[in-house]
């Protein structure tokens, strides 16, 4: 058993439909612990950077405008984003969270309770979750100074 950092980040459709405390109570009741949390405004640099392995991918640059808040008219691109420590906690979260396309996503998870399709086909999944150990470690240095982690 490891002690992991994860990144999660309550992505627009979670803030504009009210969901930052849903998630937040979910993650807490699962055991991990918030050891930190603020509101980001995500520029496309940002945006572009944490999602730099799926720009290949048809659905980038819709991605892009998803996580940026252009899909839910969100002023000022703002998200929350958190980060969550705990034993074996990337995997753990993303069990708490759910597959990626809410169709799929178990019942009960986050985005299995709250996920939808938009009509344009974009997966609004409600959180973003670190997918593995690597991943975990460079969204966390990406989105958070080593001084706003408080372990
Ligand atoms: N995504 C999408 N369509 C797809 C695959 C992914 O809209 O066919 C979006 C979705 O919001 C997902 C994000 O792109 O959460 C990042 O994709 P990834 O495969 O990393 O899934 P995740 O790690 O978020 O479960
Ligand atoms: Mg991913």
């Amino acid at each position: 058993m490891a002690i992991e950092k994860t990144l999660i980040l309550i992505k627009p459709d979670g803030i504009k439909r009210r969901l930052t405390g849903l998630a937040i109570d979910r993650l807490e009741n699962a055991g991990f612990e918030l050891v930190g949390a603020k509101a980001v405004s995500v520029t496309e640099e940002l945006a572009r950077k944490h999602y730099d392995a799926l720009k290949d991918k048809p659905f980038f640059e819709n991605l892009i405008k998803y996580i940026r808040g252009e899909f839910h008219g969100i002023s000022k691109n703002r998200l929350i984003a958190l980060v969550y420590r705990g034993e074996n906690a990337i995997k753990g979260v993303r069990a708490v969270v759910g597959a990626t396309n809410p169709e799929d996503a178990a019942p009960g998870t986050i985005r299995g309770s709250f996920g939808r399709i938009s009509s344009k086909g974009q997966f609004e999944n409600v959180v973003h979750a670190s997918g593995d150990a690597q991943d975990a470690v460079r969204e966390v240095a990406l989105w958070f100074k080593p001084e706003e982690i408080i372990e």
